[in-house]
């Protein structure tokens, strides 16, 4: 899937870090989130002492790791960087704790995916700054407590309700990322479109904003696409017409919605007469992934007003009908 795939390939990896906005100035959009985090930060940096852990959660591609990035520079310091799949055993955790430095901040990306006994680890390390490991196996195996300098958990997630209740709970700061306008994602283009070299014409920064879901990771990733199509097919200025011809190519109709998207809306209305369903027979419809539906395709179909979530399953609003020219009954 060309705009949400999840694991990125190295090449875009680093493209992505190229654009990666480096200080909470340069920073685009949550505003909420950023004000808490500027005065946390700054209580933290003029006492001396590590920010308290910090929780980010929200769909992907929002800016949770770059806000993790953020913090640390603005106080700073290292930043160490694994996921929560990654950390398999307890020793893999308590070498990355043990190499720590005063104040750095430990990121943990997908933190819901950790392993019980990972996070077990976890809670005294976050608690009291020690972690209890096991040295030696049989009758000569004892627990030795190790000594941590305090420091900065930063938890990435996509559900905070996938987190354990006494992980959540260690948490001091808790922020949530939420879509960004269209306004914010054309200030996003613009910046991008500089760092990239994109020369931009009217209200073309705009257009492609307004089809990104509501999401840097993808206005980024269309604002290339668009730019190839604009090299090729005219003179590389990205105004709004190219924009428009480039994203009707990549699928992403009018209103911003991508193959994806309309695919789950049209099984639910066409194979499920509108809903409610539940997601795992949606899923099966569609040939998707449960969890994908429900953290990359649900959250933004949702907070535009074309799905619902309901105790009894998912329903396609009147909207969904609307945009397939349809109607509701
Ligand atoms: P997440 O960790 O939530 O999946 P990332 O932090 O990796 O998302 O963000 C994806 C890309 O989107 C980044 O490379 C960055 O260039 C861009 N981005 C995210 N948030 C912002 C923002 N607030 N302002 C500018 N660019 C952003």
């Amino acid at each position: 899937r060309l705009v949400t795939q999840q694991s990125l390939s190295s090449q875009e990896e680093a493209q992505e870090r190229a654009l990666r906005p480096k200080l909470l100035d340069e920073y685009v959009g949550q505003a909420k989130a950023r004000e808490q985090l500027e005065i946390f930060i700054e209580a933290a940096r003029r006492r001396g002492e590590a920010l308290d852990h910090v929780l980010l959660f929200g769909p992907p591609g929002l800016g949770k790791t770059t806000l993790a990035h953020i913090m640390a520079r603005e106080m700073g310091v290292n930043l160490r960087q694994t996921s929560g799949p990654v950390l398999e055993r307890a020793g893999d955790l308590a070498a990355l704790l043990t190499n720590l430095e005063p104040r750095d901040v430990l990121f943990i990306d997908e933190i819901h995916r950790l392993s019980p006994v990972v996070e077990e680890i976890l809670y005294p390390a976050l608690e009291d700054y020690q972690i209890d490991i096991m040295i030696g196996e049989g009758p000569a195996a004892r627990s030795v407590k190790i000594d941590l300098p305090p420091f900065t958990l930063i938890g990435a997630t996509t559900r905070a309700g996938m987190l354990t209740n006494p992980l959540r709970d260690r948490f001091g700061i808790v922020a949530r990322l939420e879509f960004y306008s269209s306004e914010e994602l054309t200030r996003i283009v613009e910046r991008s479109a500089g760092l990239l070299n994109v020369r931009l014409e009217g209200q073309g920064a705009f257009e492609v904003a307004r089809r990104s879901r509501g999401t840097p990771r993808i206005a980024n990733r269309l604002l290339r696409r668009v730019r190839d199509y604009a090299e090729v097919r005219s003179d590389g200025t990205v105004g709004p017409e190219v924009a428009d011809a480039a994203l009707s190519m990549l699928d992403v109709d009018p209103a911003g919605l991508d193959v994806m998207d309309r695919k789950l809306l049209s099984a639910i209305i066409e194979k499920f007469t509108g809903g409610p369903v539940g997601l795992d027979n949606v899923a099966a419809a569609i040939g998707e992934s449960a969890d994908t539906i429900e953290d990359v395709i649900e959250p933004y179909l949702i907070q535009q007003g074309y799905l619902q979530r309901t105790p009894r399953g998912r329903v396609a609003t009147p909207l969904a009908y609307t945009h397939f020219g349809l109607s509701a009954n």
